[in-house]
């Protein structure tokens, strides 16, 4: 078992002030891989503190000599892929391969796309002709909190580390304490890119320790947050005695319309993309909308393709998906399938209990209820797992009240041949995102809901500017620049 119950704080690796222990634990074999501990008010302040003394000198360095500094990140990355590809599968079970080609690659995609962005900041611009020696700066906010999640850490970690380091902010990092490894090798690459001490710091700990402290340090101008909407709500209401930035990222229940004149690939696409990372995906399509006319042959081609969806531990080789995280999330999952049945749902594909052929690690069977009706818990609820709601309509506009008929916001997908409605479509549903026909967010896109799935714009220019503070200076002399 790994022994990583250190810290990052200030440029090195320190032992916590207090020993509190916590097993990170191999969802494939239910036993702990790692021991970590989860940090005491007195180490997030000695985090917070490096953080502060760090800032003027971070934030004074020229933009040019930071996104330097990131590249350099970029070079350990790709040094020492493959180690964190296997940290990532071994702490959260997503199948190596997978891992590699989908969940590490998350760092130099969105680094890259930051990298890109970050050369058209416009740090002091004029106001306008209008207004002569008015000017309007960007400054980097100052000492943030983040905050991640275990489903796709580093794509998290990466939405949120980079852009600050670039903004000229200065961090502390709380990764989940069920996937903690992947974000202390980030610490690492970033101790060898040369990234000043105090900058980036790292303190394990739970939400309801680290977490909180965080969010309710005075010395913390912002927290960036992806989580639950559970979360959300807690560190909002935690920091508004501090009145700090929050931004949010939270949970989801997509809708995906398929329309009658969808590709033939659309199906497959769609019960592929929910089932992806074994469902625990806040963009999950999980409600998938089917127009009635192809009703019927829909449902059973998504319950054969589910089927078809082999499961398996994380450390082989295969596109398989991997058991979820842990057994809170296993249990709820198995709470939700028992509901779909109890609510009178038809169950087409999967079902409860372990796989055939498991009797140990935190398998769930891709499974998929057809027949749901709005309003059932299966419909409503994000389950976070591989289950998948199929829902009938007859008109374009019944399935966008359905669609839009849920407290979420973040992504809703279209499967149509009609370019107008998708065109259409696109404006119509309530959601920080539309995908259409399988296409994908473009490189420099943002990511990011409405509503209670949380209102942060996290990727491209956008997500720099989120660790930004505008100012207004008049008198500016912008000869002198
Ligand atoms: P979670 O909310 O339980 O935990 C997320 C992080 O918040 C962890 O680091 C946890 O320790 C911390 N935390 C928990 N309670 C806290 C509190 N009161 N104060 C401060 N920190 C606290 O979520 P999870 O189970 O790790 O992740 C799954 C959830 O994340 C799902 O709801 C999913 O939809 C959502 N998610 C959203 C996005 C997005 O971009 N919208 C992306 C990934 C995951």
């Amino acid at each position: 078992m790994l022994n990583k119950r250190e810290f990052y704080i200030n440029g090195a690796w320190v032992a916590p002030a207090e020993p509190r222990d916590w097993h990170v634990i191999n969802p494939t074999t239910e036993e702990p891989c790692a021991v970590i501990s989860l940090g005491s008010e007195k180490d997030t302040n000695a985090a917070v503190a490096a953080a502060k003394a760090a800032f003027p000198a971070w934030a004074a360095t020229p933009p040019a000599e930071r996104a330097a500094i990131v590249r350099r990140i970029l070079e350990q990355y790709d040094a020492r892929v493959q180690e964190f590809a296997e940290a990532i599968s071994m702490e959260m079970g997503a199948p190596i391969d997978f891992s590699l080609s989908d969940q590490a690659t998350c760092l130099p995609w969105h680094a890259n796309n930051f990298l890109r962005a970050f050369e058209h900041i416009e740090w002091v611009k004029p106001l306008g002709d209008h207004a002569p020696g008015a000017a309007v700066a960007q400054e980097p906010i100052g000492v943030v909190g983040l905050i991640t999640p275990w489903n796709w850490p580093v794509n998290q970690l990466a939405l949120k580390a980079i852009p600050a380091l670039l903004a000229g902010c200065t961090c502390v990092l709380k990764p989940s304490e069920e996937s903690p490894l992947n974000a202390m090798l980030f610490a690492e690459f970033c101790h060898d890119a040369g990234v000043p001490p105090g900058v980036f710091n790292l303190v394990n700990g739970d939400g309801a320790g680290v977490g909180t402290q965080l969010s309710t340090h005075p010395d913390v101008e912002m927290i960036s947050f992806t989580g639950s909407t559970r979360a959300g709500r807690a560190i909002s209401k935690a920091a508004a005695e501090t009145l700090k930035r929050v931004t949010l990222e939270l949970g989801g229940k997509g809708a995906n319309l398929l329309f009658a004149d969808a590709d033939d690939k659309a199906v497959e696409r769609s019960v592929r993309r929910m089932m992806e990372n074994s469902g625990q995906s806040c963009n999950a399509p999980s409600r998938m909308l089917v127009e009635r006319s192809v009703y019927d042959a829909t449902v059973e081609k998504a319950a054969a393709i589910a089927s078809s969806i082999k499961v398996g531990p994380a450390h082989e080789h295969g596109n398989h998906i991997g058991p979820v995280v842990n057994k809170r999330q296993w249990d709820q999952i198995q709470g939700y399938i028992q509901k779909g049945i109890d609510e009178g749902a038809r169950l087409v594909a999967g079902g409860p209990g372990l796989p055939e052929g498991f009797n140990r690690g935190f398998y769930v069977k891709p499974t998929i209820f057809a027949d749901v009706k709005p309003g059932m818990a299966i419909e409503r609820e994000e389950i976070f797992g591989p289950v998948m709601a199929i829902i009938p309509f007859e008109t374009e506009e019944e399935a966008v009240a359905i669609a839009n008929d849920t407290p979420y916001g973040l992504t809703n997908y279209v499967q149509t041949g009609d370019q107008k409605r998708a065109n259409r479509l696109g404006h119509q549903l309530k959601s920080g995102m539309v995908e259409m026909n399988g296409k994908p967010r473009g490189a420099g896109s943002f990511f990011g809901g409405v509503k209670q799935s949380g209102r942060a714009r996290e990727g491209g220019v956008w997500g720099i500017e989120e660790f930004l503070e505008s100012k207004m200076i008049s008198g500016y002399d912008f000869s002198l620049d």
